[in-house]
């Protein structure tokens, strides 16, 4: 049994941009929207920064990707959930459709949550693979909607909460009860 599972100290599976690295498509971070929390984080020895779409070997800076509707498809709503099962895809703006590598990033990230013990992710709301309450339409027009991101999925399917940066102050006081 590793040592995490020993004492009170949870590990935080984080997106690697909200711990301040340039990894988004655009290359910037996200570091502003929870500093304070990841600061401290960082310092108690927490967190477990992972980009997945950089780690699976996308660049930066890449194409933005947003998910659609599969072709063979009827349902009503759509997410990331359903990248996984083949109902819908991931396509980046120049029509490349890259719902393997995403999908195999999803898995990626499972495997290495697990392979570190984390129980809970902290991910950037609105990407196609971090998201958790909402993602883009597909329509690459900016408009929104709710859902996950396909990595998000693949967590929550696999007992890893996940929790948008929005909701940081909520896990942090989980954590410390
Ligand atoms: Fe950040 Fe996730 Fe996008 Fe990587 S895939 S840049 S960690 S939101």
């Amino acid at each position: 049994m590793g040592r995490y599972n020993e004492g009170p100290m949870d590990r935080i599976l984080i997106s690697a941009c909200l711990s301040g690295r340039p990894v988004r498509y655009n290359g910037t971070d996200k570091y502003a929207a929870a500093k304070e929390f990841i600061a401290r984080w960082q310092s108690e020895g927490r967190l477990v920064p992972l980009c997945p779409e950089v780690a699976v070997g996308f660049p930066t800076p890449r194409p933005p990707a947003e998910i659609q509707r599969n072709g063979t498809a009827h349902k009503r709503a759509f997410d990331g959930a359903d990248v996984l099962t083949g109902d819908a895809r991931i396509v980046e703006d120049t029509g490349t459709d890259v719902s393997t590598l995403y999908g195999q990033a999803a898995q990626d990230t499972v495997d290495y949550a697990r392979r570190h013990e984390c129980r809970h992710a902290v991910l950037t709301d609105g990407s196609p693979s971090c998201g958790s309450t909402f993602i883009y339409d597909g329509t690459f027009s900016g408009a929104t909607k709710p859902g996950v991101g396909a990595t998000t999925a693949a967590l929550r399917n696999s007992n890893i909460s996940v929790w948008p940066e929005t909701a940081i102050a909520e896990l942090d006081a989980l954590l410390r009860r």
